[in-house]
């Protein structure tokens, strides 16, 4: 569509493959690249040359934000082709120190972890994971740094760059107004509702968040929906899945979705204060040690929204925080 093709690229995660964009114009580009391995290398590889174009053609690549689904080969492409590594300036530092910034989200996911009542054990093996997948990331050069609202102009189209965090905060959206297609990547997602991972904050100075307040990713990101929701996209192109219509109904339904959400916890809190483990737990049952994160996120997210309309409150008592319906 409008010179906009779909590569599906695998990944070893659960969301399956991810969608990387080749856009034929002038210069080629290449948003997204897929995670770093030989399998996802081999199958672009393929997908280029059934488009008639190889690596060594690439003459642009642009990163979406920060997870290693989109940015694992972006170093292999560029080394190989020459091509200009286009990012948001926020993301910039992260990518060119990518192992390092992992190594710090991961302090900041375990300290929250053992906060919120995630037993050690699982805490430290989630850690080894982390530690295992990280090779599937890559650190890479940042020829171009992007800011909020700045246009990325090829021969035949023009792309205005939007910062849209939430889902992480790096989230980056491409918004081309003369054919009103919105590529979106992981800010919005079809057939998944993007889970608003709780991240470090960018642009502060190296390494450092206020312990006191974790940042509140879910709040961010329904901001950020309110933005896009606003936009006259006739299709999204997201990182993952089919291309979205009606995205302005899809994101009323992710609302909706995130009400209820809040709704349950809120009722889960009033029968007996909680913590956020306590949560999860009676939400989904036993979680897998990868989903453990990802799910606190998810609670500690509407949990948020619940502390924001002053419904709950948060206690903390030996290292342990607890949620206690307010009054
Ligand atoms: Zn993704």
């Amino acid at each position: 569509m409008h010179g906009i093709h779909r590569l599906l690229i695998p990944t070893p995660f659960a969301v399956g493959t991810v969608n990387c964009y080749l856009v034929e114009d002038e210069p080629l580009t290449l948003l997204d690249t897929g995670p770093n391995s030989g399998k996802a290398l081999d199958e672009l590889e393929r997908a280029l040359a059934a488009r008639g174009h190889r690596i060594e053609d690439l003459e642009r690549i642009v990163v979406s934000h920060q997870h290693m689904d989109h940015l694992g080969l972006v170093d292999i492409l560029a080394r190989r082709s020459g091509a200009e590594i286009c990012a948001l300036d926020l993301l910039a530092p992260l990518l060119e120190d990518f192992a390092a910034e992992a190594e710090r989200d991961d302090e900041l996911a375990e300290t929250l972890m053992l906060a919120h009542g995630i037993p050690r054990d699982v805490v430290t093996a989630l850690r080894s994971v982390s530690r295992a997948y990280r090779g599937w990331g890559t650190s890479a050069t940042v020829d171009r740094r992007l800011a909020d609202g700045d246009r990325l102009a090829f021969r035949d189209r023009t792309w205005e760059v939007q910062h849209r965090p939430g889902h992480s905060p790096s989230d980056t959206i491409f918004w081309d107004e003369e054919r009103s297609v919105l590529l979106g990547a992981d800010h919005l997602i079809g057939h998944i509702s993007s889970n608003p991972v709780i991240s470090r904050p960018l642009g502060g100075r190296s390494g450092e968040h206020d312990p006191e307040r974790r940042p509140h990713a879910l709040e961010t990101y329904v901001a950020s929906l309110q933005l896009t929701r606003a936009l006259p996209a006739a299709v999204v192109l997201p990182g993952h899945g089919e291309p979205v219509t009606e995205h302005a109904k899809l994101i009323d339904e992710r609302f909706a979705l995130h009400e209820r959400r809040a709704r349950r916890i809120g009722r889960l809190i009033a029968e007996r204060p909680r913590s956020a483990y306590e949560i999860a737990q009676a939400m989904w049952g036993t979680v897998a040690v990868t989903q453990a994160y990802l799910t606190l996120s998810e609670v500690l997210g509407h949990v948020d929204l619940l502390l924001s309309r002053g419904a709950v409150v948060e206690v903390e008592a030996d290292g342990l925080v607890r949620f206690e319906t307010a009054g």
